[in-house]
């Protein structure tokens, strides 16, 4: 069966990076939602622990438990449990939330500094200290998310203005509720690769971390290097005439005599279907017809193809980004950690 391979040295080479901007490791909190953006939650979380990364993000309470013995500190992004849990915190991303969480939960309130999707509004940040003290819940964090780190320099910018005015406001409502020192973090990978002097608690890194970062332009994001590959076994091969035709809707159409062989993977396994007709291979093999549910041709008579080693080409051949591509990839699919 068609298999993915993690690239441990590219993977440590990207952490190292990271790290340096941050300054340190123990500031990288390393998003591992959605199966490690489909690299394998269980690989990747065993990786960074070797690492020396403690802090890791997730979206589920079910995700955070799996990965529960590889770090100190989980950050849940969008669940709500049945009981508190010592080392996992959890986001309130809405005021109306915040009744529905245990007692005694560890919790970190995500503000909407302008991206509009989660997190409570600039002006309700008194109404949820007082909310998170009655229902007896343990405040850690304030944090928010950038929408255009990666894309426009104005609205960037004004978030973190916003978000230096929440920093303030925390600061006072914290004293004035006789809470704990609050930590605060604002930055994704984008984020923090236009970041001069990164001076918060921590940052949560995904895409930089799995090497396929395209935005900003820096000499920092061209050093990372893709950490996964995927390879497809050749099924069957098959002789062409001139005029024969290839899969479903036979839209593609020899022109030539060729040899093709049929892999397998498609469209089930993750092979966005839109590559279809137009995708070459890092070797430069190019993929023939449609791409069916298990299978795609190609031409080429290897036992074993690879199909890609850095998401952004098939995102480029899908108009699409590799957030994308990497998360169609599905978890069923052996992953091979190559040392
Ligand atoms: C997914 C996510 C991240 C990581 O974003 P990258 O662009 O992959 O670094 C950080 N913070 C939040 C809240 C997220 O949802």
């Amino acid at each position: 069966m068609a298999y993915i391979t993690l690239d441990k040295k590219h993977f440590f080479n990207n952490l190292d990076i990271i790290a340096k901007l941050s300054y340190g490791k123990d500031k990288i909190a390393l998003v591992l939602k959605d199966n490690a953006y489909g690299h394998g939650l269980r690989e990747m979380a065993q990786m960074a622990q070797e690492y020396g990364i403690t802090k890791a993000v997730v979206r589920l309470q079910e995700e955070a438990e799996i990965v529960a013995d590889f770090f100190d500190y989980i950050l849940v992004l969008a669940d709500i449990p049945e009981d508190a849990n010592e080392k996992i915190r959890y986001t309130i991303n809405d005021l109306a939330n915040i009744e529905k969480f245990p007692k005694g939960t560890k919790v970190e309130i995500k503000v909407n500094t302008g991206m509009n999707r989660n997190g409570i509004e600039m002006d309700e940040l008194r109404e949820a200290f007082e909310a998170i003290k009655k229902h007896g819940l343990q405040l850690e964090a304030v944090f928010t998310h950038h929408s255009c780190a990666d894309e426009d320099a104005c609205v960037f910018e004004q978030q973190n203005k916003n978000f230096a005015k929440i920093k303030e406001d925390a600061r006072v409502l914290q004293k004035e509720f006789g809470m704990e020192k609050l930590r605060f973090h604002s930055c994704n990978s984008a984020a923090l690769f236009q970041t001069k002097h990164f001076s918060e608690d921590m940052a949560r890194v995904g895409i930089a971390a799995y090497g396929c970062m395209e935005l900003p332009q820096s000499q920092e994001v061209q050093q990372l290097q893709s950490v996964l590959s995927v390879y497809a076994k050749k099924i069957s091969t098959r002789h062409l005439h001139e005029g024969d035709c290839v899969g479903y809707g036979a839209s593609y159409k020899a022109d030539k005599s060729c040899i093709v062989g049929n892999y397998d993977f498609g469209y089930g396994d993750g092979f966005l279907r839109i590559c279809s007709n137009q995708y070459v291979t890092p070797q430069g093999i190019k993929l023939l017809g449609r791409i069916s549910m298990d299978n795609s041709s190609f031409l080429s008579d290897d036992r074993e193809l690879l199909i890609f080693d850095d998401a952004r080409e098939i995102a480029k051949a899908a108009q699409t980004i590799s957030y994308e591509v990497l998360t169609s990839l599905k978890a069923n699919l052996k992953r091979v950690v190559l040392e």
